[in-house]
Parts: C-alpha cells; sequence; structure tokens
C-alpha cells in the first residue's frame, strides 16, 4: 500500500481522497483502493481544509511540510490548470512520484519541462486520464478490437451539456479555462487510445456562446493516417443532446446515447438488399435513405462492460513497483498535448492542421 498525498482538495481533490479512503463523494459510497491510501491534503484555501479534517483526513499546513514528509511515495495534483507544471516538478524535484490532473498542461513546452523533470528525477509521472476507463467507451474499444464488425471508419464522441461553464477559474484563460482543456482533452485521449496516436491532421472551431474569454464548445476532427476520423465534440449550450458515442465501422454501426445507456448495435450481415421499400420522404420517395430489410441487418445490445477506475491507479503503483508499464505514457501525453495546440491554431486560423 503506498501512502498518497493530494494537493488541492477542491472537487476532482475530494474525489481522489474519496477513492483513496472508500469515503462517500456526491453521494456515492466509493470501494477503498487497494494500492494507496491517503496520508493528507494540502490545500491554500482554509474552508477546504475544515472540510478534509471533518473527514478526518491529515492536513499538512504548507507544500514544504507535504513534501518532506518521508513517509509520502505519490502526490497527486488537483489545482487549477495553470499550476501543474511548477507544482509537478516541485514535487518529482523532492522526490515524489506525481499524477497529475488534467489537462497535464497548457502547452507542449510546458509538458516538455515536466518530462524532463521526470527523467531527470528518476520518478514517475503520467496525468490522470481516467475516462479511459468510462464502461461505455471500454465497450466501445473492446467491440472495435473485436472485430466483428470490420474496421472502423469513423468515431464520433461527444457531451452535450446547456449549463455553460462551470465554476470560476474554468471561465478564464489565464488559468487554462474553456472547454477544449477541460472535456475536450478526456475525449482527444480516448479517441487516440481507442483508434492510434498517428494523427495526419486536425480540424476545429470553438464555441464562444456564453459571453466567456474562454471557449465553452469545441468541434474536433481528428484525421488518422489509418484513414479513421475522429469527431470530438464538447457543448455547454445545447439543449437537446446527440449521442454520447457514435462509430461506423466497414460492416456496422455502433451507438451509446447517453451515460446509462447499453450499446446499440447493427451489423450488416448482407450489403446487397433486393428487398428495400421506399421511403416517404419530405418531397417524394427515396430507396437511398430506406430502411434496410431486416433480412439483411442484425440488430443487437451489449450491456456495458465492468470497469473500475482503480485499475489507473494500480496501474500506476505497479509501475512505481518496476512490474507494469505506465498505461498512460508520455508519447501519448505528448500526442494529446500536440492535438489541442493544433485545435487551437486551427480554429484562430480557421484551416487544417497538418500534423
Ligand atoms: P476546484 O476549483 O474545485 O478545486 C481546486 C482546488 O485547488 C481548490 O480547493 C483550491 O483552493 C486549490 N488550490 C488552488 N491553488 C492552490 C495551490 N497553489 N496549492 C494548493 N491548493 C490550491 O477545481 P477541480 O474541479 O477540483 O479541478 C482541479 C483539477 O482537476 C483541474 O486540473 C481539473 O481539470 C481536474 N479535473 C479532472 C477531472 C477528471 O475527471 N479527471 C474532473 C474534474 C476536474
Amino acid at each position: 500500500m503506498k501512502k498518497a498525498a493530494v494537493i488541492g482538495y477542491g472537487g476532482m481533490g475530494q474525489w481522489h481522497v474519496a477513492y483513496m479512503e472508500g469515503l462517500s463523494y456526491a453521494g456515492m459510497k466509493m470501494s477503498k483502493s487497494d494500492v494507496v491510501s491517503c496520508a493528507g491534503i494540502y490545500d491554500i484555501d482554509p474552508k477546504k481544509q475544515e472540510l478534509a479534517r471533518l473527514y478526518g483526513i491529515h492536513v499538512y499546513l504548507s507544500l514544504e511540510e507535504l513534501l518532506s514528509d518521508g513517509e509520502v511515495e505519490l502526490v497527486v495534483i488537483a489545482v487549477p490548470n495553470d499550476l501543474h507544471e511548477e507544482l509537478t516538478i516541485k514535487c518529482l524535484e523532492a522526490g515524489k512520484n506525481v499524477i497529475c490532473e488534467k489537462p497535464v498542461a497548457l502547452s507542449s513546452e510546458s509538458l516538455e519541462r515536466m518530462i524532463d523533470a521526470a527523467n531527470r528525477t528518476g520518478k514517475h509521472f503520467s496525468v490522470h486520464q481516467n475516462r479511459r476507463w468510462d464502461s461505455y467507451f471500454v465497450t466501445m474499444k473492446r467491440l472495435a478490437e473485436e472485430g466483428e464488425l470490420g474496421d472502423v471508419i469513423s468515431v464520433e464522441t461527444r457531451v452535450h451539456g446547456s449549463n455553460g461553464i462551470p465554476g470560476d477559474w474554468r471561465k478564464t484563460k489565464a488559468q487554462g479555462g474553456g472547454m477544449l482543456y477541460d472535456w475536450g482533452v478526456h475525449m482527444i485521449d480516448q479517441a487516440l487510445w481507442m483508434n492510434g496516436y498517428d494523427v495526419d491532421r486536425v480540424f476545429c472551431t470553438l464555441d464562444y456562446l456564453t459571453g466567456c474569454e474562454v471557449d465553452d464548445g469545441c468541434f474536433i476532427d481528428i484525421f488518422l493516417k489509418s484513414g479513421i476520423r475522429c469527431r470530438v465534440e464538447v457543448c455547454t449550450y445545447n439543449f437537446i443532446s446527440l449521442p454520447l458515442m457514435y462509430v461506423r465501422f466497414t460492416e456496422g454501426t455502433a451507438k451509446m446515447d447517453d451515460w446509462g445507456s447499453d450499446i446499440e448495435v447493427v451489423h450488416c450481415t448482407e450489403w446487397k438488399d433486393h428487398d428495400i421499400k421506399p421511403v416517404k420522404t419530405a418531397s417524394g420517395l427515396s430507396k437511398t435513405m430506406a430502411p434496410r430489410s431486416e433480412r439483411t441487418i442484425e440488430k443487437t445490445v451489449i450491456p456495458r462492460d465492468t470497469v473500475h477506475v482503480h485499475d489507473y491507479y494500480r496501474n500506476f503503483c505497479a509501475a512505481i513497483d518496476g512490474k507494469e508499464e505506465q498505461i498512460v505514457t508520455h508519447d501519448q501525453m505528448r500526442t494529446v498535448m500536440k492535438v489541442i495546440e493544433a485545435a487551437f491554431k486551427s480554429a484562430a486560423t480557421g484551416e487544417v492542421v497538418k500534423f
């Protein structure tokens, strides 16, 4: 069991502690980690310190105090995005392994300085890409790997909300706010983890619908060298939502409507369909857009796999012990960061950015 300390005891810091200690989070009882326990937290806000004490969590009164605790092997950084680099490097230089919250950094240069510090100190450093363990995503990725529907043609992955950007710092540029850094980074990571890191080009448009200085939505097309197109959408001004995930395969289509739904699959078992009955469209009949005859397709519903985000920590701890390779690698972090930069550049120029 490794001792971990958490810097930043806001929304996500509380999640990490609840997960380590098996506490309740947002009304949900978490199962206690089998690889890490919480040595304590450090937060500059006295109210957060008080809250931690209420849960019986030790509070470090300074960063120095936390870093000089020899029992702490691992530090989790869960502070606003602009502070990730400085704190990660300080922790690595103090001899701690570091899990940094996403987005790991605000630029490739910043990320390289963090990776340099990890290499220099010989400590492990990773970013908390926990959404790789979202059950719907894991199931869709498995479906793609099993190949029963053929090869992936395109992937659409999206989150459509209607409440604008939450909180305070997420609305400011200086603190690394905006939805591309916030949700975009998760979904870019998922898209590449599922389909490969061979990015060829990126096109992006950003929404500024709620009057903030940062984007409140993004539409990113990532074209891979393999020919697969990944469409990532993050919206906070959509009052009707489209499916969370929609994947076209060479022999079928799979769709996942919402967080709680199972995966709907249509397998095209026979391409030639001689029994198409034209459908009445708004004006006139169409065979092109008519439904296929049932004889040529097979419909199934696939329940979501059982997964656990504990596996992220299990892997990171095993990597510290030299027993496994890190699942979230530095190279993957670099590519995701470059896609984010390409997306910002594309949005600013209106052009496709070659990788
Ligand atoms: P938050 O505003 O709720 O919490 C941030 C906390 O950091 C606050 O309590 C604040 O007092 C503290 N803080 C600020 N500066 C500090 C400093 N110098 N030293 C110590 N503490 C300091 O924000 P949040 O929603 O918890 O987000 C924190 C990080 O977690 C962000 O990087 C965010 O992108 C990430 N996050 C990740 C996920 C995920 O699913 N992986 C979800 C939400 C947030």
